[in-house]
């Protein structure tokens, strides 16, 4: 009998953790495991907000995938996938080349979530992956940089961040932290630069601890940043943003983090999605298709209280690990495991030594919870790679 194909899509978290599970797990023989990503290098999406905003190199979110994979137990092919047939078992690469497949972990991540606003993906940027990120950076910069030559219009020099949820309070405090530093190289006097912060719902960080969003409301204040709240974005335009009523904020940098929805090719492909994202079984599997586990941002698992679980790197990783050992039970005939998430908290950054978060039932404020959140992307990389690739990283994460 022929080896069974398992072919992995996508090298985020959910599928790089797949695939590392699968090369460790798996004897020689049992199968032959393939992943396709588009880049051959894994990106930290949990981390891009600080390239996006240039306070950190690419190189600390970049981890070749040859530092994590053995190339000679994990066929790497670095490609985009255009589509994938569920029940003719066959992936489908925009260059032309089909793979075909016994079993597949589709694992391709989101994208923007738009809701129809007009002119949004026209003139907003996203913060998506490492190359789009280079680009707000840059451009950012390219602005600072026109500032004088196009008669100190503030326009060139202001960035309106729509949507304040953990992306972005992440970024705007990042950026905020750089803003200074880029206004003094491209001579622009300090009170011409704008950074704000657009929320549609009554307070940022919607649904999250009041305390720690009090703490973090208090500190973009603090940082400069202009937040407003109960305010939706009703258009982007070249000129800028059209709020609710009709009123305008001229802007030559609009940065959507307005939320995420699953990647389009996985509905693409037929499979039933729910905004974007294929609601799993108990195993992890796409209904109707034993053979075809779907993670991470690509699925969505209800919890007990019958809501979604957000969509996050942590479930990712576990949905990356919990399917590859399923994979491995049917390879050998043993019983899969349901899939049960272990959600330890929340943490995110405010900025380079800032933060705030949960972890169990405690709250985290400041330092202590900045230190916290390294601390736990340096167990992931541990998990990933183990200690070569925090040996090689841990300065990114202390600089
Ligand atoms: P991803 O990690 O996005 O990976 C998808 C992979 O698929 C990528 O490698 C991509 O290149 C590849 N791909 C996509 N399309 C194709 C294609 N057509 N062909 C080939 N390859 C393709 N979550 C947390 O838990 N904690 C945090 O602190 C946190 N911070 C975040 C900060 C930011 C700025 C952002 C944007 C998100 C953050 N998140 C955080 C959410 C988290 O990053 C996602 O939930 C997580 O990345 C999902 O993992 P994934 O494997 O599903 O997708
Ligand atoms: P999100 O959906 O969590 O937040 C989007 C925000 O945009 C919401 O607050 C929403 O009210 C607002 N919004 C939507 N439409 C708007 C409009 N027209 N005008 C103004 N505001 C509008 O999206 P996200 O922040 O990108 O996060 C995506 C996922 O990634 C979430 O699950 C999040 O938990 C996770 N994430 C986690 C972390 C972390 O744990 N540190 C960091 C980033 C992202």
């Amino acid at each position: 009998m022929a080896t069974p194909r398992i072919v992995i899509l996508g090298a985020g978290y959910g599928g790089l953790m797949a695939a590392t599970t699968l090369m460790r797990t798996l004897e020689d023989g049992e199968a032959d495991v393939w992943l396709i990503n588009k880049h051959d290098y894994h990106y930290m999406t949990t981390h891009l907000h600080e390239p996006a905003a240039g306070t950190a190199a690419d190189e600390k979110v970049r981890v070749p995938l040859r530092d994590v994979l053995d190339f000679e137990r994990v066929h790497f092919r670095q490609g985009t996938v255009k589509r994938f047939d569920p029940a003719g078992r066959i992936v489908e690469l925009e260059d032309g080349e089909t793979i075909p497949f016994d079993y597949l972990v589709v694992a391709l991540g989101s994208e923007p979530e738009t809701f129809g606003i007009e002119g949004l993906r026209e003139h907003a940027f996203a913060i998506r992956s490492l190359n789009s990120v280079r680009v707000i950076r840059e451009h950012i910069e390219y602005m600072f940089s026109l500032y004088r030559a196009r008669g100190e219009d503030p326009a060139y020099t202001t960035i309106v961040v729509g949507g304040a949820g953990f992306t972005g309070i992440e970024f705007v405090t990042e950026l905020a932290e750089r803003l200074p530093r880029l206004a003094r190289a491209y001579d622009v006097p300090e009170e011409a630069v704008r950074l704000v912060s657009i929320e549609a719902a009554p307070t940022i960080l919607p649904g999250f601890d009041p305390s720690l969003v009090a703490y973090a409301e208090a500190k973009l204040r603090e940082k400069g940043i202009e937040v407003h709240t109960n305010t939706p974005i009703k258009a982007c335009t070249p000129e800028g943003v059209v709020l609710q009523g009709d009123r305008e904020i001229r802007a030559k940098t609009v940065v959507w983090t307005g939320g995420v929805r699953g990647n389009r090719i996985v509905e693409a492909s037929g499979l039933e999605v729910i905004r974007g994202r294929v609601k799993v079984d108990p195993y992890l599997r796409a209904p109707g298709y034993d053979h075809i586990f779907v993670v991470g941002d690509s699925a969505v698992v209800f919890g007990e209280d019958g809501r979604p679980y957000p969509p996050t790197a942590q479930i990712a990783v576990q949905e990356g690990r919990a399917a590859a050992l399923n994979l491995a039970a049917i390879l050998r005939g043993t019983p899969m495991q349901p899939f049960k998430p272990n959600i330890q908290g929340t943490l995110a950054s405010l900025g380079r030594w800032e933060g705030i978060g949960i972890v169990g039932k405690r709250r985290f404020y400041g330092l202590i919870a900045s230190l916290l959140k390294r601390g736990s992307d340096l167990r992931y990389l541990w998990q990933l790679g183990g200690m070569p690739i925090v040996l090689k990283k841990i300065r990114y994460f202390f600089a």
